[in-house]
């Protein structure tokens, strides 16, 4: 398995997606977001790379070869030479890996995801159609925007107080924790869960949404390794 989080450089994308833009959404010039895309698939060594029509939903595709752009949040395969990219600008880039049955997972967890439980609908997706042990599965969550940055009205976030720190009447959100948890829950084990320590809302390599309104888009990609 390969993966990796990209930052917002090495690309072709001119102010304000400079340079690394990955994502068609934006506003960016889809020349540019090609080039880009291709950039991506030459680092992480596949013929193809599947995106999201990301939604902030809860659904999870199985997808293969056919598979074009699914309109989803999540979509998990067993295919080889077949990356998975998911797109963020503070949403949480989550991967997932079965080292066992060899499937591999991506997530995208933003609030709305998030209190969907869209990373446990993803692993029960990889248990009752690959066959996978929640043992052998492994979490990598990205860059993403952590409780430093991510204020929130207590309003929005019925049920999952307990993950808001509040000071000087503003309350702030760990989305990492709160996904930690739900992974937890649903049996992975704890030394499988790696969180990448970055802000990237602090951390200025990364684009972020809530920093700067109209901006690119980084990712997190995975791949399974060919048969040799
Ligand atoms: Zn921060």
């Amino acid at each position: 398995m390969k993966h990796l989080f990209t930052n917002r450089f090495g690309g072709v994308s001119h102010p304000p997606c400079d340079s690394f833009n990955l994502a068609l959404h934006v506003g960016d010039n889809s020349l540019h977001v090609e080039q880009n895309r291709d950039i991506l698939k030459k680092q992480i060594g596949v013929s193809s790379i599947l995106f999201m029509n990301q939604l902030h939903g809860d659904i999870v595709e199985c997808v293969d070869e056919s598979t074009t752009t699914p309109s989803c949040d999540a979509m998990i395969t067993n295919v080889k030479d077949l990356a998975l990219c998911v797109m963020v600008a503070d949403c949480i880039p989550v991967l997932l890996f079965d080292k066992v049955r060899n499937v591999i997972g991506v997530a995208h967890a933003g609030r709305t995801g998030s209190f969907l439980h869209i990373g446990q609908k993803t692993v029960q997706k990889m248990l009752d159609n690959y066959g996978s042990c929640v043992e052998d599965i492994s979490i990598f969550m990205g860059p993403s925007i952590r409780s430093c940055c991510y204020e929130v009205s207590k309003e929005i976030v019925g049920g999952f107080e307990s993950y808001l720190t509040c000071r000087d009447e503003k309350c702030f959100l760990d989305l990492q924790t709160l996904n930690r948890d739900d992974f937890l829950k649903i049996g992975i084990l704890p030394k499988n869960i790696m969180i990448e320590p970055t802000c990237n809302c602090c951390d200025k390599r990364f684009f972020s949404y809530r920093r700067d309104g109209v901006t690119g888009r980084f990712c997190g990609i995975i791949a399974l390794e060919q048969d040799r």
